[in-house]
């Protein structure tokens, strides 16, 4: 439930939430001027080379500095930019600010740095993110190669039609797919080998529980083996201690994220970071455990 409640009126949305039609007016019309005030911020983690430790991308996280309340996380307000569409320019904007970032970091020496930016549902139409992507390519001039868009399963099998053109599409300009919470959908697996996917993301629910719950450990090494027998990488999401850390190194999955490596920092806290990287460690730092 909303983080304000009691002290005024202002509640965040939620799925499930029954709000009331002037609440949710409230706050399509604070979500409206959040983005015409700059509101918005992404936040990055960063994705390491788990045999490494090395950084090799980061996933670019929305939040949303209110006035008020100060950072408010994406579940709570992006189920609403949904309903009102107003994610396609929400979500036009996250994707040009992170290639903007990922250029200037690419300016630092720092290529060929990844970047992932995650696209909803409304997005995922041929004929607005194909157009999108190329106008945003083009201004920024970032390396379409190190572009990675997150879909998740569910929308990727919710519309196979337009899995088909926007991955082929997609693969034309080079741009990386991965498929996001992995394991949470009900994919036909003989997609998996006819589109053109570079990396599973596994789901972080199965991650948390894989040192006590025997059929998560299963789960994961069987992702794990599927996806390299059809030639697709795998990251692990939600790594939060060292055991996690450590079955998945010796599972042979490629790479992860999660916050015994380090949180979603904002752009120049990471840049300090990615600037002193050293390039044998993973990164982990006792203030951000
Ligand atoms: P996601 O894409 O699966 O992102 C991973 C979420 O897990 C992020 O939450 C991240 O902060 C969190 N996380 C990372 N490491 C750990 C960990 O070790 N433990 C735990 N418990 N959590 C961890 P966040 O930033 O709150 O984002 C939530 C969801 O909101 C994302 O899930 C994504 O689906 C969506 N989202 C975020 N930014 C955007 C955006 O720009 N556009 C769209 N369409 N969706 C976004
Ligand atoms: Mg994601
Ligand atoms: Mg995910
Ligand atoms: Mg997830």
């Amino acid at each position: 439930t909303a983080k304000c409640e009691g002290r005024n009126t202002f509640k965040f949305y939620s799925p499930g939430m029954n709000a009331t039609a002037l609440e949710r007016l409230t706050l399509e019309t604070q979500l409206r001027l959040a983005l015409a005030k700059n509101q918005f911020v992404l936040n990055y983690q960063p994705q390491i080379d788990l045999p490494s430790g090395r950084i090799v991308g980061v996933e670019a996280l929305i939040r949303w500095n209110h006035p008020e309340f100060g950072p408010v996380p994406p579940d709570r307000f992006i189920p609403l930019l949904e309903e009102t569409n107003l994610i396609l320019p929400v979500g036009a904007w996250a994707l040009r600010t992170g290639c903007r970032q990922l250029r200037e970091w690419h300016r630092l020496g720092l290529y060929p740095l990844r970047l992932a930016v995650n696209i909803s549902v409304r997005q995922y139409r041929l004929d607005h993110l194909v157009p999108l992507l190329d106008t945003i390519i083009g201004e920024t001039q970032v390396d379409p190669s190190c572009l990675e868009l997150e879909i998740t399963e569910s929308i990727m099998i919710e519309n196979l039609e337009a899995t088909l053109q926007i991955f082929e599409a997609l693969h034309a300009r080079r741009i990386r797919i991965s498929i996001d919470d992995f394991g949470t959908g009900y994919s036909s697996l003989s997609y998996l080998q006819r589109l053109p996917i570079d990396a599973l993301k596994i789901d972080r629910s199965f991650i948390q529980n894989i040192h006590t719950s025997a059929s998560d450990m299963k789960i994961t090494k069987a992702i794990i083996s599927l996806a390299h027998s059809l030639g697709i990488k795998v990251i692990a999401e939600g790594i939060e201690n060292a055991q996690h850390l450590g079955f998945l190194k010796d599972a042979r999955c490629e790479e992860g994220q999660g916050y015994f490596i380090m949180k979603a920092m904002p752009a120049p806290s990471l840049t300090d970071r990615l600037l002193r990287r050293l390039p044998d460690r993973t990164g982990i730092h006792d203030s951000e455990r």
